[in-house]
Parts: C-alpha cells; structure tokens; sequence
C-alpha cells in the first residue's frame, strides 16, 4: 500500500470512515446487478480508486476544508458559516466529489446521486452529526461508494462479455 492511501484511509478514519462502511455502501449499491460480488472483492476495487492520485487529494482537500469550518480558520466568516450549515445552495461539496466520480463514468454519476439522496449507511451518520462538520466528506464517501460500484458493474461486465474470463 502506497504512503498516499495509507494516509488517505488514516484521514478517513480520523474523520469516523473506515473501509468497511464504504464497501456497505458499494454492496447496497451493486450487489443486485452482480450476485457474485463479495466484500473482499468490493475492497479490491475500492483499493484501485483510492490508489488514484486525484481521488487521494479530493480526500485529504475535502476533509480540510471540513476541519477548518470547524475550527474556524476561514477568513471569510460568512462563507464558513455556510459550510457549517451545509447550505442546499452551495454545491461545491457535490462539485468536488464529482472530480472522483468522473473518473469513472456515468454509472459512477448516477450512482453518486443516488446515495446522495436516500443517505444510506455511513452517509446518514455523516449527515445526522451535530458535533463535527461533513459538508465536505458525506460526499466524498458517497463518490468513493458509487466510483468503486461502477469499477464493479465493468468488472463483472467485462468479465461476462469475456465468458468468465477476467
Ligand atoms: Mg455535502
């Protein structure tokens, strides 16, 4: 494992995200569309994303500016204030999981609204905390859910078109 994803997962982790409530997520959202898919292989594929290093720095950005709200280091209190209260209108968070989602295809674009609507597992958690602030990271790990099920759906694809050959 690469210093990047090691320190990728560390800063999920410090933020209450681990590994597997993400593959929670990838399961509910894929295990339907291929019935062979298991945990380990939704942490295999989810490995692949977080190997990237445009996904490594959307998480480390995201949790940053999650920090700072709380923390209150912007210099603009206004704007910080909209990020505490994770303001409907202000959509950069959704912005800045796309750059995760896009890498991997529309399933990955359909997948991500999905989960950022009905807020399943982790998601919720995120959402529902009134001690720290998610604005940033609920998206985050709803892009890093829906990119890995879309990593999924043209694995299995592939692998049927290939007639079983990976
Ligand atoms: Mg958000």
């Amino acid at each position: 494992m690469s210093i990047k994803v090691k320190e990728s997962i560390e800063a999920l982790e410090s933020r209450g995200v681990t590994i597997d409530d993400i593959i929670d997520i990838v399961m509910h959202l894929q295990s339907k569309y291929s019935p062979e898919l298991t945990r380990e292989k939704c942490e295999e594929m989810l490995m692949k994303v977080l190997s990237k290093t445009e996904v490594q720095l959307t998480i480390i950005t995201g949790i940053e500016y999650d920090v700072m709200a709380e923390q209150d280091l912007y210099i603009n209190k206004e704007l910080q204030q909209l990020i505490l209260d994770d303001y409907g209108l202000f959509g950069l968070d959704e912005v800045l999981a796309y750059s995760i989602c896009n890498l991997y295809g529309s399933i990955a674009l359909t997948n991500f609204g999905y989960v950022d609507k009905n807020k399943y597992g982790i998601i919720g958690k995120l959402n529902d905390d009134t001690e720290r602030c998610h604005t940033f990271l609920d998206d985050i790990v709803g892009a890093l859910a829906a990119s890995t099920a879309s990593r999924v759906a043209h694995h299995y694809g592939k692998k049927r078109r290939n007639n079983g050959e990976e």
